[in-house]
C-alpha cells in the first residue's frame, strides 16, 4: 500500500470563525502530528458556486492562510498549498472525468441539497456536477489513505473509491503484468510467499476476507520490496492488475459543532458569526446581544438552557462545573443572562488570544505566509506529478 497521508482542504468563500475552528481546524492541528498532512485552499471549488463573483475567492486565500496558521496548522508539520498552483489536479480531474458515469456525479446527495440550498445562484453548470469529481482527483492525486469528513461527506469519499477502483480494473493492466507479479512473490522469500500464495488462492476461490486481510497485513510488512512490486502484488491478490489509484478511507472526525449566535448553523452570510480572529470587544458586543431562552423575559423568569444558544456555548467552551452553574442558575432564575454569558466570553477571548499572537507576524510580514505557501505547492506538485506519470501512462499517454 502506499503510504499514510491525510488530505483536506477548505474553500476560500470569506472569513473563517469559529464555526470552522471547532469543526475543522482544531481536526487539523491534533492530525498534524499524528500523519503526514495536505491541506490545501480550495480556489477552484471556491469557482464552482462563485464563478460569477470571484473578487471574494481572492480577497479570501490569503486571509484563510493566515487563519490556519493562527489555528495553530504549524507548516513545519504539515503541507499548505493553493489548489489552483498545483494543475496535475486538473489534469486528473480531466481524465477520471472521462471514465466516470454521469448517474455517478448526479446522485451524490449534496449535489440537489446544495442547488437547493444555494437557490439563488444558478447551479446548473458542468463544474458544480463535476464537483465531487474534482474532489476526488484532489484527493486521488496525493494517493492519500484518509480524509477528514464529517457523516454527509461519506457518500463522496465512496464515490472516490469507486472511481479509483474503476481506474485501477480499466487502466491498471500492465504488460506482462502476471509474469512480473510472480518475480515480486520470489522476492518475498520462500516462506512468505508460500504463504501469499496460500492466501490469495484462499481469497479468489472461496471469497476470505480474512485470507486477504492477512495477506494484506503480510505485504504492508514486507520492508525488502520495492513500491512499484507492492502494489502489484496488492494487485495481484485481487485480481490482475495494479493498483494505481489508492481507495481512501473516511476519517470520522468527532467535532464539536458550535452553532451561530442565533443557534442557527454558524455562517458569515446570516450574520451570526464570531470570526476567528474577532476583536475582544466585538467578541463581548456579540455574546451579550445573543438572544436567549424567551421565556426569560424579566430577570425573575425561570429558563430552560436546552432552549438558549448560549448553552451550546458552554457546551463547548465551559467545564463541567461552570455548565453545572448555569444549567442549575438559569433553571432556578438564580442568575441572569448576561452573568451566565460571561464564563463564555472569557473563555472565547483566552481561546483567541494565542490566534491574534501567531497571525500578528504574518500580518506584520506577508511574504513569510507567500513562502510558506511556495514551499507547500513545491512538495504538493512533486508528490502528485509522481502519481500522473503513473496514471499518464496507464491511459496511454506516457509518450513523450
Ligand atoms: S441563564 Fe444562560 S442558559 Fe439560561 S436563558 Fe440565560 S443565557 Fe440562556
Amino acid at each position: 500500500m502506499y503510504p499514510d497521508r491525510v488530505v483536506s482542504g477548505m474553500r476560500p468563500t470569506g472569513a473563517l470563525h469559529l464555526g470552522h475552528y471547532h469543526g475543522a481546524l482544531k481536526n487539523w492541528v491534533r492530525l498534524q502530528s499524528e500523519l503526514p498532512c495536505l491541506f490545501f485552499v480550495a480556489d477552484w471549488h471556491a469557482l464552482t458556486t462563485h464563478y460569477d463573483d470571484p473578487s471574494v475567492i481572492e480577497t479570501s486565500v490569503w486571509d484563510m492562510l493566515i487563519d490556519w496558521l493562527a489555528a495553530g496548522v504549524d507548516p513545519s508539520q504539515a503541507t499548505l498549498f493553493i489548489q489552483s498552483k498545483v494543475p496535475e489536479h486538473a489534469e486528473l480531474h480531466l481524465l477520471l472525468s472521462m471514465a466516470t458515469p454521469l448517474g455517478w456525479l448526479e446522485r451524490v446527495p449534496t449535489y440537489k441539497d446544495q442547488q437547493e440550498k444555494l437557490a439563488d445562484r444558478d447551479l446548473a453548470t458542468y463544474g458544480f456536477l463535476g464537483y465531487p469529481l474534482l474532489q476526488a482527483a484532489d484527493v486521488l492525486i496525493y494517493r492519500a489513505s484518509q480524509v477528514p469528513v464529517g457523516d454527509d461527506q461519506v457518500p463522496h469519499i465512496e464515490m472516490m473509491r469507486e472511481i479509483a477502483r474503476r481506474f485501477n480494473h480499466l487502466y491498471g493492466k500492465e504488460k506482462g503484468f502476471e509474469e512480473k507479479a510472480q518475480e515480486a512473490v520470489k522476492k518475498l522469500g520462500s516462506k512468505r510467499a508460500k504463504l501469499y500464495n496460500e492466501l490469495r488462492t484462499q481469497f479468489q476461490q472461496q471469497g476470505s476476507e480474512n485470507a486477504l486481510e492477512q495477506a494484506k497485513a503480510m505485504l504492508d510488512d514486507a520492508q525488502n520490496l520495492s513500491m512499484i512490486d507492492r502494489e502489484r502484488l496488492f494487485g495481484f491478490l485481487e485480481g490482475s492488475r495494479k493498483l494505481i489509484l489508492s481507495e481512501p478511507q473516511a476519517l470520522l472526525t468527532e467535532a464539536s459543532r458550535l452553532p451561530g449566535l442565533d443557534g442557527q448553523k454558524m455562517s458569515k452570510s446570516y450574520g451570526n458569526a464570531i470570526a476567528l480572529r474577532e476583536d475582544k470587544d466585538v467578541v463581548s458586543k456579540k455574546v451579550r446581544t445573543m438572544p436567549t431562552d424567551p421565556a426569560r423575559v424579566r430577570r425573575t423568569d425561570p429558563g430552560d438552557p436546552d432552549k438558549c444558544p448560549v448553552w451550546q456555548f458552554h457546551v463547548v467552551y465551559s467545564d463541567d462545573a461552570t455548565r453545572e452553574w448555569a444549567a442549575k442558575g438559569c433553571r432556578s432564575a438564580g442568575i441572569g443572562c448576561l452573568e451566565c454569558k460571561q464564563p463564555v466570553i472569557d473563555a472565547i477571548i483566552r481561546e483567541q488570544e494565542p490566534m491574534h499572537e501567531r497571525a500578528q507576524q504574518y500580518l506584520d510580514d506577508p511574504s513569510l505566509v507567500r513562502a510558506i505557501v511556495a514551499d507547500g505547492c513545491d512538495h504538493a506538485r512533486k508528490l502528485a506529478q509522481d502519481t500522473m506519470r503513473d496514471v499518464r501512462e496507464a491511459m496511454g499517454l506516457g509518450y513523450s
